[in-house]
């Protein structure tokens, strides 16, 4: 037998190693394996089995490395498919995905000491008043870690040590799996009633379920060791829904009982949410309802935050089946629940799902192929779509499911634009809050009611700037101004961290003038000029400058939950999933800020901002009140924002996207050149964009920069399509040729809007196509023959979501 191995060192290549005989039961597709390679010794994956190889004198596997098959087959394929589609090497698109803790096998299970009650007969020997004490406790656990007792008895390892020489206990080391949550108290919650549209929506949820299950069980071709042909695998029917839903109308209710039905199915879940969601309230409603019950199951928690420990125990906690639902941030995707039955992505939306690293993949994207490989049903949930999203309900790609209402009756809130030019012509300079604002935020610390602020910058002051000579202070090392932090003391720089010391006059040596001012404004000033404005209220500040740690973050929620807090400012950190009753105020303070970034999805974020802060007023009985403070208080993505009108904003903002052929009405590849010597960037990026004019062969392209067109579509016609489709293993070897790339338009290189980061110039060329796997491929080719220079580095990326 012969295994075929991509190895971990980054070549894109994959090798045939023979299988000694002792290894053939064990070794399988996905098997990690440590092979000969040039003298040294390598990790690697099995990626395929054969019978025979093109190659003579193979060299054998040394030894099988880890559990068997940490990489299911499916996974495995999911792999290969972000390779293909996100333009990057196997091997990178394999190490994405197990956690680092699985692979490197550094953290194993932890092993603990715990006491157990030992068999005994007879009576009670005679103990002392604390040893009694000490072995009541012991006693009605029966069996707890010894760190356990001692926290909860107070009792000394003597003491301990004194019942376990009278026979009473037995101490003994056992796996002590971690559990990241087991100092929260879960109550347990059973269904609620749903509404009529929820209702619906989980009956076209199960329902598509079970269409796929009937599928499975006569479609996918069964082979003769009773494993499932790869070829219907690929091809189950596909059901992805998009369920938007205002904010509060209760899709948390659909997500729950859609996935208990996949448990009822003998199927387990994922539920994907962004990174800043992952509160403990969230993981929480998950935990409560399985937690409990006949369908009860181990939910486990994926993320960031977690110990490698940590993330060793809950990863192998899927693995093993014990764990069915997994909840976590974009990684979580790659979970190996098996069976698979449903899964969630919640806050489609969100640009935390795009990974800014290679692979750079889309995390809501892969979950959509996932669903199809897999037989999954896949709910996508928002209240402000992607227009990605959106527009494949619109094709029929996906369906679309409504939830039009808040669940539990409250209004949706009222919305008010203060067109703040006016405040600005009524007082001398821009008041931080208008008078309408200020009035509103009275009322409420009057009626004993809570207010959110929202900025979506941290700091006090986003520019120091000198009105004399227009000295303005930048970072070294990137082309942004550095922004004051008033309570630090400091300048710093909000993309690569640099600070510095605030310049008491003008370090401009020709003009030294004392009177150098701060201009724009950040929370930290926010939270200042209340506290001037409303000395008796109780204000603190949400922004990752004052939250550090968790407990920070869990520390001022409970605080704000229980009306220790009457005014709560904060940044992005408190846009989201937020829910207190008792708030009835949120004001923007200033909303065009992200409408000013160039990006064509300004708009759509402004937007989708909007929208979601806005739904942190009013949860509870009282209507709320927003007050978006604007100077373009006109523009639509505001004025739809103010409606709450989707589909209004959805319609007008698709003829732009449509003009400038702009996703979704087309997929887009980013290449961005990266060196610190800026003529050199320029001039290979130049280089680049002859060699993509070549690869296009004949498109129609935009002469933006100084490349020629010229056609080429023949040769390429008959051209291998890339690297990876040489490899005999990959199903795309044998395709026939590539098809042209009509609709590939190419415009630039232009400077990235951020010049330099982190001391590093970057120049950028757009492509954009409807055929997106195709120009991977022709990517994947191109970038693995191209001669750049050593100090320069290319990045593709396909569908960013980050232009910048
Ligand atoms: P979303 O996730 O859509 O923003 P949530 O799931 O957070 O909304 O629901 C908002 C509130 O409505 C929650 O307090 C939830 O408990 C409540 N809720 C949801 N569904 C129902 C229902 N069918 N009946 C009563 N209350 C509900
Ligand atoms: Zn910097």
């Amino acid at each position: 037998m012969i295994a075929r191995v991509t190895l971990e060192i980054a070549l894109r290549k994959e090798f045939d190693y023979a299988v000694p005989p002792e290894l053939v039961r064990s070794v399988d597709v996905g098997t990690r394996v440590q092979v000969p390679f040039g003298g040294r010794k390598v990790l690697g994956v099995v990626t395929a089995l054969a019978e025979e190889s093109a190659h003579a004198h193979l060299k054998p596997i040394v030894k099988i490395v880890g559990t068997p098959s940490l990489v299911t087959p499916k996974v495995l394929a999911l792999a290969r498919w972000i390779a293909d589609y996100y333009c990057c090497a196997p091997e990178i698109a394999l190490k994405s995905v197990l956690p680092e803790a699985v692979r490197a096998e550094e953290a194993g299970w932890r092993e603990r000491l715990h006491v157990r009650i030992a068999p005994r007969t007879g009576d009670l020997p005679k103990l002392t008043k604390r040893q009694l004490e000490v072995w009541n406790i012991i006693e009605e656990w029966r069996e707890l870690p010894l760190q356990k007792l001692i926290t909860l008895s107070g009792a000394t390892p003597e003491t301990i040590r004194r019942l376990e020489d009278k026979d009473l206990i037995l101490l003994a080391a056992e796996v002590s799996e971690r559990d990241p949550y087991e100092h929260e108290h879960i109550l347990p919650t059973t269904n609620l009633v749903l509404n009529a549209a929820q209702k619906a929506a989980l009956e076209k949820i199960t329902a598509a379920m079970e269409r796929s299950e009937q599928h499975s069980e006569d479609g996918g071709r069964k082979m003769e060791d009773g494993k499932v042909h790869p070829s219907s695998i690929l091809h189950p029917p596909s059901s992805t829904f998009l369920l938007h839903g205002v904010t509060g109308s209760g899709k948390t209710e659909v997500y729950l009982q859609a996935l208990a039905h996949a448990l009822e199915r003998g199927k387990g879940g994922i539920v994907l949410v962004p990174e800043i969601s992952l509160t403990p309230q969230t993981v929480e409603r998950f935990k409560a309802r399985f937690s409990s019950g006949p369908l009860q199951t181990l939910v486990a928690v994926l993320h960031s935050h977690l110990s490698a420990g940590e993330r060793h125990d809950e990863w192998h906690k899927i693995r093993q089946g014990r764990a069915r639902i997994v909840i976590g941030a974009r990684s979580a995707i790659f979970a190996p629940v098996d069976p698979l039955g449903l899964i969630i992505v919640d806050e489609e939306h969100e640009h935390t799902y795009k990974q800014e690293e290679a692979p750079r993949y889309h995390a809501r994207d892969v979950a959509v192929v996932r669903g199809q490989m897999e037989g999954a049903v896949v709910v996508l949930g928002s209240a402000t779509p992607s227009l990605e999203s959106y527009h494949n309900c619109k094709r029929g790609k996906y369906t679309l499911i409504e939830l039009p209402e808040r669940a539990d009756n409250a209004k949706m809130p009222h919305v008010r634009v203060v067109d703040m030019r006016q405040a600005f012509r009524q007082g001398g300079g821009t008041p931080i809050f208008s008078p309408q604002l200020k009035e509103a935020i009275h009322q409420r610390l009057d009626r004993g009611e809570q207010t959110i602020l929202f900025l979506n910058r941290r700091g006090y002051s986003s520019a120091l700037e000198c009105p004399q000579c227009g000295f303005v202070a930048q970072c070294p090392d990137c082309s942004v101004s550095l922004t004051y932090h008033r309570r630090e003391q400091k300048l710093a720089c909000h993309i690569c961290g640099h600070t510095e010391p605030v310049p008491g006059i003008c370090p401009n040596e020709k003009c030294r003038n004392p009177k150098i001012r701060y201009a724009g404004l950040g929370t930290e000033k926010v939270e200042d000029t209340l506290t001037k404005l409303f000395p008796r209220a109780r204000i603190r500040r949400m922004d990752s400058d004052v939250m550090k740690r968790k407990e920070d973050y869990r520390r001022v929620l409970g605080d704000f939950r229980v009306g220790k807090i009457d005014i709560l400012v904060g940044t992005q950190m408190i846009a989201k999933g937020l829910h207190f009753p008792n708030v009835t105020l949120v004001g923007i303070i200033y909303a065009d800020m992200a409408l000013h970034q160039p990006d064509f999805r300004a708009g759509e974020r402004t937007f989708q901002l909007l929208t979601q802060v806005s739904g942190r007023a009013g949860r509870g009985d009282i209507e709320g009140e927003v007050f978006v403070q604007a100077f373009t208080p006109f523009h639509p993505a505001i004025q739809f924002a103010r409606r709450h009108d989707f589909a209004g904003f959805y319609a007008q903002e698709m003829e732009f996207r449509e003009q400038l052929k702009y996703p979704p009405v087309s997929r887009v590849a980013l290449l961005t050149l990266k060196g610190r010597n800026e003529e050199k960037v320029k001039f290979s990026a130049d280089h680049l964009r002859k060699e993509l004019d070549r690869m296009a062969g004949g498109a129609d392209t935009e002469k933006r920069g100084s490349g020629e067109t010229e056609n080429h579509a023949q040769e390429l016609a008959f051209a291998p399509s890339g690297d990876i489709a040489r490899s005999p293993a990959h199903p795309l070897a044998d395709s026939p040729r590539s098809k042209p790339l009509r609709d590939l338009i190419i415009s630039g290189p232009a400077p990235a809007p951020l010049l330099r980061a982190e001391t590093f110039y970057r120049y950028q060329i757009m492509l954009r196509t409807r055929q997106m796997s195709e120009l991977s491929r022709r990517l994947a080719k191109l970038t693995g023959t191209l001669s750049l220079p050593d100090d320069l580095t290319l990045t593709v990326d396909i569908d960013p979501v980050n232009l910048s």
